[in-house]
């Protein structure tokens, strides 16, 4: 069938019309945390420490005045201790920059530690309603298989993402997108015999089923923190 972005998007908003995201926050400071916790380490895992951490550390001020000492073993099973350390001093800076609001602009998000362009981007988009797509190891290799994007970095991958997905659809096609990569289009052994984008997938069609896996070739911290 004819590559058609148009066609592949409509599939994948046919196939998962309830994606959201899988990470469980209720505020802007909760959705920093719970992002920043999720670089590399799963959403689920993220999901148990979370309650426990919010409960003792419900704001911005609360998590700025901690010890990394006191938060590290509360989050020891979603990675390093750089993570414990870049929450409280990124808190921290929250306060004395911000007035302990998490600020709604990438720049600043940026200027954080352990934020880098995907968490940015993430944040915008659920805690602020901001039309972003990050780009995540998902996004990224789904997106560079199908033919959504043809690049081999991160950011061409964002702009092209951006041209090729109407903005209303930026956070809803970020999802999708995860959610294929996640149950479908793995990066070992994707599922193409039962994929519904199989039709119009560049990868499925170019590599008679030897689909490859597409790696960002500059290191890059979309893929962050
Ligand atoms: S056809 Fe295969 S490579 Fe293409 S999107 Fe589907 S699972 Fe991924």
């Amino acid at each position: 069938m004819r590559f058609s972005k148009k066609a592949v998007l409509a599939e994948l908003e046919k196939m998962y019309p309830d994606a959201k995201p899988e990470l469980n926050f209720s505020n802007p400071y909760e959705t920093l945390v719970a992002v920043m916790l999720s670089a590399q380490c799963t959403d689920k895992q993220v999901n148990k420490v979370t309650p426990a951490l919010f409960e003792r550390y419900p704001t911005v001020a609360d998590m700025a005045a901690a010890s990394v000492e006191d938060v590290y073993p509360m989050v020891k099973s979603c990675g390093f201790k750089t993570k414990a350390t870049n929450i409280v001093q990124a808190c921290r800076l929250i306060m004395q920059n911000h007035g302990g609001e998490v600020p709604d602009d990438m720049k600043q998000l940026m200027a954080l530690p352990g934020v880098g362009q995907k968490t940015a981007n993430v944040v915008m988009a659920h805690a602020f309603n901001v039309p972003a797509i990050a780009v995540d190891t998902h996004v990224f290799r789904v997106s560079n298989r199908i033919g959504l994007a043809e690049a081999k970095n991160v950011e061409e991958t964002e702009r092209q993402l951006q041209k090729a997905i109407p903005k209303k659809d930026w956070v809803k096609a970020h999802h999708w997108l995860i959610f294929h990569g996640r149950r479908v289009c793995h990066a070992r052994n994707p599922q193409c015999a039962a994929c519904g984008i199989q039709p119009w997938c560049k990868a499925a069609k170019a590599e008679g089923g030897a689909v490859s896996t597409p790696k960002p070739q500059k290191k890059n911290a979309t893929l962050d923190v």
